[in-house]
């Protein structure tokens, strides 16, 4: 879907690439979200990756649980690639940048690089990396190695020119990279930091947009060198401003609340998406039933520089609005056996999760739990009784009753419809009489008025 406001963005690649370490929470989840939505925007692809180099902390069970979540959405990957199947290829590449000098052995340990860190923060210095392995010689290194040390390696920033990018969230970037530190790739155990595979990925998969969280603004920084060393032109970079909770920060419990906690506590996938979307930009929040408006609106310009704030009862009340409006359709399998869409229509202005349909369709089928009659309404409801013997229960039951007793009774307003909600629902409030009735029936309606008379 191209939006003729837009200049076309040719062939857009989008990739969301969480870490199979945990499930997915909703900070995770809004960038998987924004991710999906601009690739739709412009008719692109959006790619799931698996970065999985972490094999300690990796498991295929957070795998599917990612994948279920996204299913779960609707936000489904036009294709999918993990890193731990792609070894061969970063090696390869490992390989070229060490013969053209980018990536040099380092053979401190932890301890030492540390000592170092503080020595520098003492003398009010920035803490680094002093690049002392790129000044040992070859005999030096050999020694290392003869003694069994095995070097890290890192890469080698050229300190030349600054570093700049226009982010499309952020604007216009700039890097000194002389204060940086030449970024460790890879461990003396062999095993790959997140920062080149994740460019190495994002060259050979396509990519032509990298959205993600400002907590990556630095790396990107680094990240435009790789690219540059491996004759890569750089995607264009989102970063957006991270999710907060309502009280500031995103809490400990909202950071690992999994996203199945949401879906168990009634809220609809298209209600996260609807928040999730918006919060953070200058579009309102809008309670849709379907992405594509979120989708023709999608535009990283609209973003601020702000936190997004997410608030867990801003949810509810959007989740309420959104069942309010959806079709039978879209819940009829998550409805009770029996319950049509007249049922349904009438229900669903009184609900707040699609789940508590239930409940309402309880009270029509019956048995409702009966509520003790007010003297003064005894003889109000055997008037009722004997009108409603006399009616045929069409579409018109209440109105044509509730007429009817209007006349009979002279009771008018609360005094007219209340005796008779309670009797009839076993409630004080609830939905539509006029909606309602018709589905509880005649001879449901009749048993429940005489037990209100006797009761
Ligand atoms: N696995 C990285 C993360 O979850 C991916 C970051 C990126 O999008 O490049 O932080």
């Amino acid at each position: 879907m191209t939006s003729p406001s837009l200049p076309p963005v040719a062939s857009v690649v989008t990739r969301f690439a969480p870490s199979p370490t945990g499930q997915l929470h909703v900070g995770n989840l809004r960038t998987a979200l924004h991710n999906w939505l601009w690739a739709r925007r412009h008719g692109g692809r959006f790619l799931l990756r698996m970065d999985d180099t972490d094999a300690e902390r990796s498991t295929a069970e957070y795998a599917e649980g990612i994948r279920a979540d996204l299913a779960w959405l609707g936000l489904h990957p036009d294709g999918e690639v993990k890193q731990s199947d792609r070894f061969a290829l970063y090696e390869a590449r490992f390989a070229e940048l060490v013969a053209a000098g980018r990536l040099y052995p380092c053979y401190e340990t932890a301890q030492e690089l540390d000592l170092k860190r503080k020595v520098q923060l003492g003398r009010g210095l920035p803490p680094v990396y002093d690049r002392a392995a790129l000044r040992l010689s070859e005999a030096e290194k050999a020694a290392l190695e003869a003694d069994g040390v095995k070097p890290h390696w890192r890469f080698r920033l050229d300190h030349d020119s600054l570093i700049g990018w226009t982010d499309l969230v952020r604007g216009e970037q700039h890097f000194d990279p002389a204060l940086l530190s030449d970024p460790v790739v890879r461990r003396a155990d062999g095993s790959w930091l997140y920062m080149l595979p994740s460019v190495i990925d994002d060259m050979e998969m396509g990519i032509t947009h990298v959205v993600r969280g400002e907590d990556h603004v630095s790396n990107t920084a680094t990240q435009l060198q790789m690219f540059t060393a491996l004759g890569a032109q750089p995607p264009a970079f989102a970063h957006e401003a991270l999710l907060t909770g309502s009280e500031g920060k995103l809490s400990k419990r909202l950071g690992s609340l999994g996203i199945s906690a949401f879906r168990d506590s009634g809220i609809e996938p298209i209600s996260l998406i609807a928040l999730l979307a918006r919060i953070g930009t200058s579009d309102p929040v809008i309670a849709v039933t379907d992405a594509a408006p979120l989708v023709e609106s999608f535009d990283f310009a609209h973003f601020g520089r702000a936190p997004a704030r997410f608030d867990e009862q801003e949810l509810a009340l959007l989740n309420q609005k959104i069942v309010h409006q959806l079709d039978f359709a879209a819940v009829q399998s998550r409805l009770p056996g029996g319950m049509d869409e007249a049922a349904w229509l009438a229900i669903r202005p009184n609900i707040e999760t699609v789940s508590q349909a239930a409940d309402w369709w309880r009270v029509v089928t019956g048995p409702i739990a009966p509520v003790p009659t007010e003297a003064e309404d005894r003889d109000f409801l055997a008037c009722a009784l004997a009108l409603a013997e006399m009616q045929v229960f069409d579409e018109a039951i209440w109105q044509k009753l509730t007429d009817a007793l209007k006349q009979e009774s002279g009771r008018k307003g609360k005094a007219l419809f209340l005796p008779l909600r309670r009797a009839l629902t076993g409630f004080d409030h609830g939905p539509d009489m006029k909606q309602l009735l018709p589905l509880i029936g005649r001879e449901r309606a009749i048993e429940r008025l005489r037990a209100a008379i006797a009761g």
